[in-house]
């Protein structure tokens, strides 16, 4: 039966690839694919899941023509490991890779959906941040940033060739992108697009389009702002990423980026300088302080994220001007959350909802309904199923997510998830680590999350519908007991459905 199955497909596949043999009336076009991602984009930042400092009335376009899912969660919300979860459908502890640590690259050998589609026959591209160390694998035409890249006139990896752009980088990999589509594509295939920015990660650097967006408001501060972290243990009181202490003078804009043109710089000052002067002059301090540097950190936040929302309207008028908009499937995600001063914080790592959460948008004509909201339990993990599904291939048996295109025809299966793993690496206490996150693993269900700090033995649990900001752990409170001990088994079915190493990420007694 395998064999036949194997057959049927394999006869399918070559008349995918044989257009001018297969009945064009009866065989569908493959739909192509363009995967639109960004870097550290909250989903609380977009007015699409109703943000209340900002509007984004491209990607809500997405939101309106196709489906929002509203808990999508990433597995290690981290840049890199975000990455590699995605292109190979596994976990980090299986990808290997489980931390952006220097020296560690991604194993480009390894299966990747990428390569699965483009031996299916579609052709594959991958433009703007890969952020993965070794070069990227399964494409036919790349050009990414270099690590992480700066805001302005990057050095690109054209297939691999060194190649110095000028301009502002978020508008350059828009143009590279639009350049592939008009021009760099073989129109008779299929493809796969990866067109990825750098936007909005640290240090939020607008482009000068976005210089004056913000100016003389006042953008709302989030509830939490002034967070003293009393009802959580060790690991929310020992981080460094708070806006008050962890902010340096370029992340603040108090110094302009170090490798601006002169043209580029003066635009910068006219931008900042009368406001720096003011600062300087006003000498806040205490929650005066903090306030000016939340309302600098994120007006330079959402002017980044106000360019990617204008290249993503030029990515949708290009599709519809070329008559590629009814058979390409848009998707818009980001490799995590962030905090946007929630817990008084920014970045991301912990497995608390601001930087859990993941925004992610599919519009796909005729098959997802137009302005539908799902509210299942999808990961970065099912990403590569998914984009496997869409282009009918049967996806590998080592993969760990599962494809929501189900979801995506409003057709949920019974037995999808109840529960989501989540497990954070990057702590290394002997050498010190990025923003001092403790490692933790965790399990959340639609209703509770329960982490565990395993290297301290901590426990944090949190009823999401009582205390949607998860000011108070309640895993001390023993009314609770039997909650912890099914949330504990959960944790533990999941670590062995996932084929977590036994010794969890535990540090030695060295490394503490
Ligand atoms: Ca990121």
């Amino acid at each position: 039966m395998k064999h036949l199955v194997t057959l049927a497909c394999g006869i399918g596949l070559f008349l995918w690839l044989l257009p001018s043999v297969a009945n064009s009336a009866q065989v569908p076009k493959r739909p192509n694919v363009i995967f639109i991602f960004t870097d550290d984009h909250a989903s609380h930042a977009m007015s699409c899941y109703g943000s209340k400092i900002n509007t984004t009335p491209n990607l809500d376009r997405i939101a309106s023509e196709g489906m929002r899912f509203q808990n999508c969660f990433c597995t290690n919300s981290i840049c890199g490991p975000s990455r590699a979860v995605i292109l190979t459908g596994k976990h980090s502890h299986l990808n290997g890779f489980k931390t952006n640590d220097a020296g560690k690259d991604f194993d480009g050998a390894q299966q990747t959906f990428p390569k699965l589609l483009q031996q299916s026959g579609y052709q594959t591209a991958m433009i703007g941040k890969w952020h993965l160390g070794s070069a990227p694998t399964g494409f036919d035409y790349s050009d990414v940033l270099i690590g992480q890249g700066p805001y302005y006139n990057p050095p690109m990896l054209q297939n691999g060739k060194k190649v110095q752009r000028t301009g502002y980088t978020t508008e350059i990999i828009t143009d590279l992108a639009v350049d592939w589509l008009d021009k760099g594509r073989d129109k008779d295939k299929p493809f796969v697009l990866m067109w990825q920015h750098k936007a909005p990660h640290r240090e939020w650097t607008p482009g000068p389009k976005q210089f004056e967006l913000y100016k003389n408001v006042t953008i709302p501060e989030p509830a939490t702002l002034f967070d003293d972290y009393s009802g959580r243990g060790t690991a929310a009181h020992k981080q460094d990423m708070t806006i008050e202490k962890t902010m340096t003078r370029f992340d603040l804009k108090l110094d302009p980026p170090k490798n601006l043109n002169a043209e580029q710089l003066a635009a910068w000052h006219k931008a900042y300088d009368a406001e720096n002067a003011e600062f300087e002059k006003a000498k806040h301090s205490g929650k005066d302080l903090v306030r000016w540097k939340y309302q600098r950190y994120i007006k330079d936040y959402l002017r980044c994220v106000a360019g990617v929302d204008e290249g993503v309207g030029r990515v949708l008028k290009y599709l519809d001007d070329n008559g590629l908009a009814e058979n390409t499937v848009v998707i818009y995600s980001s490799d995590q959350g962030f905090y946007l001063g929630d817990h008084g914080w920014f970045d991301k790592r912990f497995m608390y909802e601001p930087s859990l959460r993941m925004p992610l948008l599919v519009r796909w004509p005729g098959v997802t309904k137009p302005g539908s909201l799902n509210t299942d339990l999808v990961q970065n993990l099912d990403f590569a199923e998914t984009f496997l599904d869409i282009a009918g291939v049967a996806a590998p048996s080592d993969m760990q997510g599962r494809s929501i295109v189900p979801l995506l025809k409003g057709q949920t299966p019974t037995d999808w998830r109840k529960s989501i793993y989540y497990h954070y690496y990057e702590f290394f206490s002997d050498r010190g680590a990025p923003h001092d996150v403790r490692r933790h693993y965790g399990v959340r269900t639609d209703r509770y999350k329960l982490i565990h700090f395993y290297n301290e033995d901590e426990w944090e649990l949190f009823d999401l519908q009582n205390d949607p900001d998860e000011m108070k752990s309640i895993f001390a409170d023993t009314a609770n007991a039997d909650l912890v001990k099914q949330l504990q088994a959960e944790i533990v079915r999941l670590q062995k459905q996932y084929q977590v190493p036994d010794d969890r990420g535990k540090l030695k007694a060295s490394e503490l």
